[in-house]
């Protein structure tokens, strides 16, 4: 695609083993282990891990090192968006430019395996990629491309095939049977892989809590188990909108307590339906400067005006449903921090308007509005995301030995979650990638689109 010749260099400079040291000199540091601001802190990488990390007058800087001025500076972990749907390599550079430097892909593909050869490679520039693989449903499934598990027997050689190919984990998907669920959750527990998505339509969330699964994405299934008269079946989806207007709160506090108990996550994805708009409000959101960055292709799929649209041939009480549905979610996200349940960010990326990277910074402010400090909406998204998938000691927080991907600010993040947006650049498995370059590089595409 449209690399930068410069971005290849940097490519080409960090893999060779010979590569210079990065050396971030007194910087303010924002580890994301606990909610404290270490100043006069220096960061040493190298071969793509933080190998010193300390007070500035305690640390070495090889001769060689490139340094970084970090006075008057901030310096986080990298951004996970825990719900994407990426299907488009262009996405996988948006990511970057935005401090996104990992993602946990929820329909994997072959096409996602090789992206992320090619990125450990260092042959493309992308965020860390965790995938699933392709959603496990019922006959006939909900989106082409899914695997069909009908009979439970062969729940065993799903897992197996998934787990061969080289996938992370397993999105159970609305139509499986209670059976097929049942023994996918069963074979996924001896293979090692977990299951990390919907409430399928024949079980309620206490069944799949029961069954150990390991994140419910959307809240899903949480409306439904929270009716003040008792919990009932699984609804399609407008239904299901509307069912958050008459949530019980005490039942999305029990909800939340269990969740905790059973240490399940929950990834809730608000920003996704907030876009959900058609007419002028969807034309406003087609204007916005990010979408300069979107491929011609990608904006055909969300337009309203365009048939290939889903949002075209959408009710207008199905948006208006969504919209509705924002603020009792908001008060199940502050009962899930309360209760001191496991919480992701995470965005449904891909979906109408939602754009990577750019998206998460507004997920990032739709978790503080529901209350939560800015240390735990961007822990939701550091250092909590890592532990959720397993891998606190590889990525999440700044310490010696965790792989370097980390964010240059200007302002203090912990202070307000927009200044995680205010970048001076983006450590990306050790290579610097000054914030000037980034929007370059986003600019050259942005103009590149625009002669097509
Ligand atoms: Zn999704």
């Amino acid at each position: 695609m449209l690399l930068l010749s410069l971005l290849l260099c940097a490519v080409q400079e960090t893999a060779a083993p010979a590569a210079p040291a990065l050396a971030i000199e007194h910087v303010t540091l924002v580890s994301m282990e606990r909610e404290e601001l270490l100043a006069d802190r220096t960061v040493l990488v190298r071969d793509g891990r933080i190998t010193a990390l300390g007070p500035a007058a305690e640390v070495s800087v090889p001769a060689e090192a490139r340094r970084i001025d970090g006075r008057d500076r901030f310096l986080m972990p990298g951004l996970a968006d825990m719900h994407v749907h990426v299907w488009d390599e262009n996405d996988l550079f948006l990511f970057v430019a935005n401090g996104v430097t990992t993602v946990r892909n929820m329909f994997g593909d072959p096409l996602h395996l090789g992206w992320r050869r090619r990125i450990e490679a260092g042959e493309l520039v992308g965020p860390r990629i965790y995938t699933a693989g392709p959603i496990i449903d019922g006959r006939p499934p909900v989106w082409p491309g899914s695997v069909e598990l009908v009979e439970p027997d062969e729940a065993k050689n799903v897992v197996r095939e998934q787990k061969a190919a080289g996938y992370d984990f397993l999105k159970p998907y609305a139509k499986l049977s209670a059976e097929a669920y049942e023994a996918l959750a069963v074979a996924g527990e001896e293979q090692g892989l977990r299951l990390m998505g919907h409430v399928p339509g024949a079980l309620t969330i206490h069944d799949v809590l029961e069954a150990g699964q390991h994140t419910i994405e959307h809240l899903d299934g949480w409306a439904e188990a929270a009716q003040p008269g008792g919990g009932i079946r699984q609804l399609g989806f407008e239904l299901e909108s509307a069912a958050w207007g008459t949530v019980d709160d005490a039942k999305l506090g029990a909800l939340a307590k269990a969740m905790a108990e059973r240490g399940t996550w929950n990834c809730p994805t608000l920003v996704v339906l907030q876009k959900w708009a058609k007419g002028a409000e969807a034309a406003a959101l087609l204007a916005r400067p990010e979408m300069r960055y979107v491929t011609p292709a990608m904006k055909g799929f969300w337009d309203p005006t365009s048939p290939q649209s889903y949002l075209s041939t959408m009710p207008d009480a199905a948006l208006e449903a969504a919209h509705a549905a924002h603020a009792p979610k908001q008060r199940a996200v502050r009962l899930l921090r309360d209760a001191g349940a496991g919480l992701l960010l995470g965005t449904d990326m891909g979906n109408p308007f939602v754009v990577a990277g750019f998206s998460l910074h507004e997920e990032l402010v739709n978790l503080a509005a529901a209350g939560l400090s800015p240390y735990e909406a961007l822990r939701a998204g550091t250092r909590d995301a890592a532990r959720c998938m397993g891998a606190s000691d590889e990525w999440g927080t700044l310490a010696v030995g965790q792989r370097a991907d980390m964010l240059l600010l200007t302002a203090n993040p912990l202070a307000d979650v927009r200044n995680a947006a205010r970048r001076v650049g983006v450590v990306l498995h050790g290579r610097w990638f000054a914030e000037e370059e980034l929007r370059a590089e986003l600019e050259k595409r942005a103009h590149a689109f625009e002669a097509r």
